[in-house]
């Protein structure tokens, strides 16, 4: 609780005064960091994509405060759809209704009170829950005229400038997410199991989208994890944080310009979800 404190980037730090000029707060950006309570391998925490998220937006909020522009981190969102990882213990998923609402009441009712320009970070690649993001920013646009930007990294725009193992589909508690994560807090990684996990050439796009699976167990992923975790390295999670954090910032800089340009939704928000049984 007293690191949260002392973290000048954290919107829930304010207090009401602190925005209670409405040209000031007009100016105001904002980053919604998503993640998701869920497995992720034997090595990394539940709170694997959460993490990522709040560290990139602290990241691109103090890169935006440089160039003298006002930027917070809203509270993280660590609960979304998380179907693929629900056969292990410890996951928590929510339904797609209340995941759609719940993005979008957030952003309505910042909208409500001046603060319009909102940008969402999401670290957690379930289809289901991507598109949850994009049907929660279509109805904050039809409801209230906003356009809330959303640097959705599975779009070809992001994936194509990201390393190459996550582009091969292979992004599951993974070297890229163990990498991150070694990055921002080595203390989160279970170094003895890390070491020793075997690599696991499973590439989620295929199993999804191609083969139409749905758990993690049915994927050939009996530990909750795929790709290459022992050999991630802090330093290239350094490097990656840079690269997720400057992308923020590309759309953190639409906003200022008032120039919200997407709804091209990428890969994974593509398929619409089922309608609830
Ligand atoms: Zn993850």
């Amino acid at each position: 609780m007293a690191i949260l404190k002392s973290l000048p980037y954290m919107f829930a730090n304010l207090n009401w005064e602190d925005l209670a000029d409405i040209e000031a707060r007009q100016k105001v950006v904002l980053l919604l960091p998503i993640g998701s309570t869920e497995a992720h391998g034997p090595h990394a925490p539940l709170s694997t994509d959460a993490t990522i998220s709040l560290e990139v937006c602290l990241m691109s909020a103090e890169k935006l405060a440089r160039r003298n522009y006002k930027a917070f981190v809203l509270p993280p969102l660590s609960y979304a759809v998380t179907e693929c990882a629900s056969q292990f213990p410890g996951t928590i998923s929510i339904s797609p209704e209340v995941d759609t609402r719940l993005i979008s009441d957030i952003c309505l009712s910042l909208v409500g009170g001046g603060l319009k320009k909102i940008c969402i970070f999401n670290s957690h690649f379930e289809p289901a829950h991507v598109q949850c993001i994009y049907e929660a920013i279509e109805r904050v646009k039809e409801i209230s005229g906003v356009g809330v930007a959303f640097t959705d990294i599975t779009r070809k725009k992001y994936s194509s400038r990201l390393v190459d193992v996550f582009q091969m589909g292979e992004s599951h508690a993974d070297w890229y997410e163990t990498s991150l994560l070694m990055a921002i807090d080595p203390s989160l990684i279970n170094e003895e199991k890390r070491r020793v996990l075997p690599r696991l050439a499973i590439n989620l796009v295929e199993k999804i989208f191609k083969q139409g699976l749905s758990k993690f167990k049915e994927f050939g992923m009996p530990g909750a994890y795929c790709g290459d975790p022992a050999s991630a390295t802090a330093e290239e999670g350094e490097m990656i944080l840079e690269r997720l954090s400057d992308f923020v910032i590309e759309d953190a800089d639409g906003l200022i310009l008032e120039k919200v340009t997407q709804s091209q939704r990428g890969l994974y928000g593509r398929q619409k979800r089922k309608e609830s049984q």
